[in-house]
């Protein structure tokens, strides 16, 4: 029941429709039995400084933000995180209750992928990566690598430009990663995987309604030394998913990676212990749930 002690957190984003989040926090919230409610925020570009200020003044404890907002929020904070002002980018807001209601951002996104990562008992240092995209969450997935002891980060991405342009962001970073940047091409992807162990789809290929794409070329395996963490995570079995399994390599969901920056930002928001098992499982129901809702 909503009720005048209900705590208050939401999505900003535009569009949020689709967005999981909604089903996965509410549905930690009801296993836990806490009076908190997470709603979907639509809000235009021309008014995230508003929103977000009209967030404090309603006293919401915190909110996720997505695309296309995850820098344009920057200007209505009060501060940033090391960890959102190393990636220059913001996913969690964290609004403090005092007077002031000081509005802090950070981000979970390279957490999220890292803990996906050691629940598979992968370990990030030594690794030989190849990330496909050069976005937002390419530029979250590279950064938790060469910060965590990559051996090698090749991205790959359509634009050669932003790929060049992510090297040179975190070249500094890089204590001992080497980086670089290579064109997305069929033949690209499939030489440069033979020195890599991980893949990680950071592109929105393959995404619903578009389930029949995948970066990986149709006709080649894909090799059974790689490990394959496609971001994407609607629909929950991609096609390139399913190509991994085909080759009996690893595969890695990109729900994962949601359910742990989702669960690190309930943590933020509540000092709670995440229900992780309750909110991967409301996750995957839904995605059961609309599937079938299309055939
Ligand atoms: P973004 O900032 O818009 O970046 C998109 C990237 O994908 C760019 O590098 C773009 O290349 C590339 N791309 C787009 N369409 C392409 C195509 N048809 N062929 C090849 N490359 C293409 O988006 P983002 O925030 O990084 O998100 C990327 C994907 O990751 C989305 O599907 C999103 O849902 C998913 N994601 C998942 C999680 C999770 O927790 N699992 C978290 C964040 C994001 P150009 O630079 O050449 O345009």
């Amino acid at each position: 029941m909503i009720d005048e002690n209900t705590q208050l957190v939401g999505l900003i984003g535009w569009p949020v429709e689709y967005s999981l989040s909604p089903v996965m926090h509410n549905a930690a919230f009801a296993a836990l039995e806490m009076n908190w409610c997470y709603l979907p925020l639509p809000v235009p570009p021309q008014r995230v400084e508003a929103a977000v200020s009209g967030l404090a003044a309603f006293g919401f404890r915190g909110a996720n933000v997505t695309i296309p907002h995850k820098r344009a929020v920057f200007s209505a904070l009060s501060s940033l995180s090391p960890q959102a002002e190393a990636l220059g980018a913001v996913n969690t807001l964290l609004i403090e209750q005092g007077d002031d209601r000081a509005i802090v951002g950070e981000n979970t996104d390279a957490a999220g992928f890292l803990a996906a990562l050691s629940g598979e008992g992968l370990a990030v240092a030594g690794r030989r990566a190849l990330v496909v995209g050069a976005g937002g969450a390419a530029r979250a997935v590279v950064y938790a690598l060469v910060e965590n002891g990559a051996h090698t980060v090749v991205i790959l991405n359509r634009s050669i430009k932003r790929a060049h342009e992510l090297v040179e962001r975190f070249r500094g970073n890089a204590q001992r990663a080497r980086l670089r940047a290579a064109a997305l091409n069929g033949p690209n992807l499939v030489l440069l995987s033979e020195d890599g162990d991980l893949l990680v789809n950071a592109t929105p290929v393959g995404m619903r309604p578009n389930v029949d794409r995948s970066i990986w070329p149709a006709e080649i395996p894909i090799p059974f030394h790689l490990t394959v963490f496609d971001l994407v995570y609607n629909p929950y079995q991609t096609r390139l998913l399913q190509q991994t399994r085909t080759a009996r390599a690893r595969a890695i969901s990109g729900l994962e990676m949601l359910v742990q920056q989702g669960a690190r930002s309930f943590e933020l928001w509540t000092n709670r212990q995440a229900p992780i098992d309750v909110m991967r499982e409301a996750c995957v129901q839904h995605l059961a749930y609309q599937a079938e809702g299309e055939r």
